[in-house]
């Protein structure tokens, strides 16, 4: 058994900043992670990370989170966020000067989708790369541990208090590939969830594991139905086309070559919020006036009314992406965008602490909804989440394990020989044409979410999809998994398990879009097509009970902003 009195899962943004804080709390300390540290999802942030510029910006930056939330973000929690962002981003500066300034040696500042003012900092095009470059270098000059190739696949708890949890180890030469960990303070970090969908800008690594260990152990998961749809991702590929792009002036156009966010947001145009872009997109191609000439509709998006020494300035990446993956010139022609899954706003709930419902537990990062984001993020804020809430999670963590005398006893023989016994059960290697096979469900589910839990969402698809996901579950529980030889090889492992954890996020996903009857925000209902502050200023939470879902509410808290009109 392996101890450590912390141990962060996940080495993205969110996992190092905790772990960062935790070590300076003079307390042991690791990181267990299934990807390369500098290969965590993290460093394909390449949009910004916003700051609050001055006191004044601090009024206007809460004003515009929590509009642009649609008004159910937890309003005590983005104060925290606001007022953190200074600190926790000089943290990074202090260590080296990472973000662009203007001459005057100012911060530099780009204006994002639904912010009033420029507040957006950028490291170049890397700005996630850069901040988790930094971080990185601390932690291999501290006294943090790094298992890195190592897959959470179970969490262990005792009387409602985590003790610790059973890994894959990728790298494991004999068959004792499952290792048990024991800590008493452990923080899920694991980031996004976003290839549940089949249209994502999320990579295959993109499992929800964090999550549904999380809802399996029995904690508490809020606003699941919340699912941001990035407006601008290339055809075919959904490669995300960043928001700095349009903060620098590209413009949509439609099949009529026109400008058609002014039909719905004549101020903000471009730079309205994500929810109101994507959805824009979506009734243009109801209403015909989406490029048609391909398998998918899609829209323009044009750098060309831009000189070309511009363009070479200022679009250099995104002049990069779309040579290499969309052979377009942007200097002569526009390029061929599509909305796509980028972001959940969802996820492990947890309070301003970073804790989760289960004693030792803490979450931070993406996979955790505090909530900051609502039911819309804005650009910019998820790594500023990841740093700021990342250090709260690093924090009580650490304050947790100091109050907690006792290391746990856990029992690491028979937890590791019944977790075998159960996990070669699901896997056969005879010829039976019962068989089942991971990619080709895999494929199934992704398709199932993208096409019943997408952008614009009605109760009978949303019945239609669950009905195919029971299905699905069913189907799995009564037959066994095909595998190349007589045990299961360690990827069919990983993948099994991550089939089974974004099949959990799936069925979680649409009952709570079955259950919010209003739209609001990125969760719109075309039989509900209004926000209904009466009856839903509410987060849905779901636990797992006995293996099914109890639905419970939690009332959004307000501070000083009344809900109001969201006009842009
Ligand atoms: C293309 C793209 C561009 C973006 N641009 C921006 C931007 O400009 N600004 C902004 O604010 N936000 C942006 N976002 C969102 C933002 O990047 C992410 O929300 C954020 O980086 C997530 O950080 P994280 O630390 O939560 O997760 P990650 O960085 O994804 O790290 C998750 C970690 O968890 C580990 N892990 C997962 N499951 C397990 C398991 N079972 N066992 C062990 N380890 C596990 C992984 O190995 C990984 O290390 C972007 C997102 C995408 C997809």
């Amino acid at each position: 058994m392996i101890y450590h009195d912390v141990i962060v899962v996940g080495s993205g943004l969110a996992g190092q900043r905790a772990a960062l804080e935790a070590i300076g709390h003079d307390i042991d300390v690791a990181i267990v992670s299934k990807l390369k540290p500098m290969n965590s999802h993290s460093v394909l942030a390449q949009g910004g990370i916003n700051i609050a510029i001055d006191d004044l910006d601090r009024t206007n930056y809460f004003e515009d989170t929590v509009k642009g939330s649609d008004y159910l973000a937890d309003q005590d929690s983005v104060e925290i966020l606001v007022n953190d962002s200074k600190i926790q981003i000089e943290f990074i500066e202090n260590i080296d000067k990472i973000f662009d300034r203007d001459n005057d040696g100012e911060y530099s500042t780009k204006k994002f989708g639904g912010a009033i003012t420029p507040r957006t900092l950028r490291a170049s095009d890397s700005t996630g790369f850069s901040i988790l470059n930094i971080l990185y270098d601390q932690i291999l000059n501290s006294k943090v541990r790094i298992y890195e190739d190592y897959q959470v696949l179970k969490l262990l708890t005792n009387n409602n208090q985590i003790v610790g949890f059973l890994g894959l180890n990728y790298n494991s030469i004999n068959s004792n590939s499952i290792e048990l960990f024991s800590c008493k303070s452990l923080i899920l970090a694991t980031g996004p969830s976003g290839y549940v969908f089949s249209n994502t800008t999320n990579s295959s690594s993109c499992t929800g594991d964090g999550i549904a260990l999380a809802v399996s152990a029995g904690a508490k998961l809020k606003d699941m139905e919340f699912i941001q749809f990035h407006p601008t991702s290339l055809v075919d590929s959904n490669i995300l086309i960043t928001e700095a792009a349009r903060a620098k002036g590209a413009y949509l156009l439609n099949a009529n070559g026109e400008r058609f966010m002014k039909n719905y947001a004549p101020e903000q145009l471009e730079l309205a919020p994500r929810d109101i872009i994507s959805r824009s997109m979506i009734n243009e191609i109801i209403e015909g006036r989406s490029f048609s000439d391909r398998n998918e509709p899609y829209f323009h998006l044009s750098f060309t009314h831009f000189e070309e020494e511009f363009i070479k300035n200022n679009f250099n990446d995104i002049q990069t992406i779309s040579t290499e993956f969309a052979n377009t010139d942007i200097t002569k022609d526009n390029l061929k965008i599509i909305p796509a899954q980028h972001y959940f706003m969802g996820g492990i709930s947890i309070n301003n602490f970073a804790e989760t419902n289960i004693k030792g537990l803490f979450a931070a990062g993406e996979c955790a909804c505090v909530s900051v984001h609502g039911a819309n993020r804005l650009g910019g804020n998820s790594l500023l989440e990841c740093i700021v809430f990342g250090q709260i999670a690093g924090k009580h963590a650490a304050i947790h394990a100091k109050n907690s005398n006792k290391i746990p006893i856990i029992d690491e023989e028979s937890h590791i020989s019944i977790f075998y016994k159960e996990l070669t059960n699901r896997f056969t290697n005879s010829s039976s044409s019962n068989n089942l096979d991971i990619s080709s469900l895999r494929n199934d589910m992704r398709s199932i979410m993208t096409n019943y839990a997408g952008i614009i969402r009605d109760e009978d698809n949303i019945n239609f999809g669950l009905k195919k996901i029971h299905n699905m579950k069913n189907l799995i529980s009564s037959n066994q998994f095909r595998s190349r030889s007589s045990n299961p090889s360690i990827s069919e492992i990983s993948e099994f398990f991550e089939l089974s954890f974004m099949l959990e996020l799936s069925e979680i996903i649409l009952l709570s879009a079955l259950t919010r009857n209003e739209s609001r925000g990125a969760h719109f209902r075309s039989d509900y097509s209004s926000r209904n502050d009466n009856d839903w200023l509410k987060h849905i939470i779901i636990q797992k009970i006995n293996s099914s879902y109890d639905i419970s509410y939690l009332s959004v808290r307000t501070t000083t902003l009344n809900p109001d009109i969201r006009n842009y």
